[in-house]
């Protein structure tokens, strides 16, 4: 460990906030991504000295070096997740710990200090407090928060950085759905592959996003929303998408969601599925699933609905899967029946609509 336990927070006020009423006007219609609230947390780190200058201050940008470390050998790593308005008017988040967790097994993957789980928890408290205005009131509205952390070294060279520096910045977003649930429509790709085993698959680092650019932009060319990835070495087995996990339905009930091998990233969203499935008493395979098995399983009816998963949109039906061998269509390619009933579980837990019988909303 690193050190960065029980750090207490300077906070520096922004000297000029959006106004209110200019607030109100960006909230109004946030859009994903494209708005950012007036403060930001964060935290240095140096080799033999550990964790430092823990800070929330005014957003602003990051003096850098054309030599930091990060622009050249990509040592970064992040997060995302949602904090909300509760009924009782309070403000929730959903297994932030468990992000504090992945974001952990991702710094170690990449090389990087860990930050411990309280501090990383902390940071996402003072940063919701300070921008609680930014939580927009449209139905479905969240502050996404993005805790991050790069190499800020100045130093060319391959070799773990020995300076980091770890922020989190937060970004009002409107409902993913505002239409109304839509299938999404996935791309086969059969020219890029995402993760093999050995690398960086299951760490939550920016260079994977880079890497499925390509993939993204050629599922685009097919009129798809999003890639389907195939494992690297067989080109047979299903791995995930883009942004999310995938799960299928069967004909008795049964979920069937590939395992967490290292190729996939292990889905906070996935989880709570898994979890709240099998506490219902239905069955849950984590198992490989081939794309013929799937493609077979639609046609035969024992593949009924299929959905993917992820924070963003929580559980989103897949309606048609595109390949280079044709294209075959979920269920009857609207929401299903047992996607939506897992949606509607998920997400009322998640607002505080329903009992959390696992603890999960902090
Ligand atoms: N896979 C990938 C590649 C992702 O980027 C995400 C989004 N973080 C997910 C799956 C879903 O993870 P989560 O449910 O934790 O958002």
């Amino acid at each position: 460990m690193s050190g960065g336990d029980n750090l207490e927070f300077e906070i520096r006020p922004n000297p000029a906030p959006v106004g209110d009423a200019d607030r109100a006007a960006l909230l109004a219609n946030p859009g994903f991504g494209r708005i950012f609230t007036d403060h930001m947390a964060t935290i240095r780190y140096a080799d033999g000295k550990g964790w430092y200058e823990p800070r929330v201050e005014a957003r602003a940008p990051i003096p850098m070096d054309p030599a930091s470390a990060v622009l050249h050998y990509a040592q970064e790593i992040f997060e995302g997740l949602k904090a909300y308005t509760l009924p009782d008017g309070g403000v929730a988040m959903f297994r932030p710990d468990a992000n504090a967790n992945r974001f952990n097994s991702s710094a170690q993957r990449m090389a990087m200090p860990q930050l411990p789980v309280e501090t990383f928890l902390r940071s996402l408290h003072e940063v919701i407090k300070i921008d609680r205005s930014w939580i927009p009131e449209v139905e479905d509205g969240s502050l996404y928060l993005r805790p991050f952390a790069y190499a800020s070294e100045v130093f060319l060279g391959v070799r773990p950085a020995t300076e980091y520096l770890y922020l989190v910045i937060a970004s009002p977003v409107g409902s993913y759905f505002s239409g109304g649930v839509k299938p999404v429509n996935l791309w086969v790709t059969p020219d890029f592959t995402r993760a093999a085993p050995g690398g960086t698959g299951a760490a939550k680092c920016g260079g994977n996003y880079a890497a499925g650019l390509s993939a993204q932009a050629e599922a685009a060319e097919h009129g798809c929303d999003q890639v389907v990835y195939l494992d690297a070495i067989e080109r047979k087995y299903i791995d995930e998408l883009g942004g999310m996990n995938v799960f299928l339905v069967l004909d008795d009930g049964t979920l069937v969601t590939p395992p967490l091998a290292g190729t996939i990233l292990p889905g906070i969203t996935r989880d709570s599925v898994i979890k709240l499935a099998q506490r219902d008493g239905r069955r849950v395979e984590e198992r490989q699933v081939s794309l013929d098995e799937w493609r077979e399983g639609t046609a035969s009816g024992r593949v009924r609905e299929a959905f993917a998963c992820g924070t963003a949109a929580v559980i989103t039906p897949i309606g048609v899967v595109k390949s280079e061998s044709g294209e075959f269509t979920n269920g009857d390619g609207g929401p299903g029946e047992v996607t939506m009933s897992i949606r509607k579980q998920l997400v009322d837990i998640q607002r505080g609509l329903a009992d959390d019988p696992f603890g999960w909303v902090h």
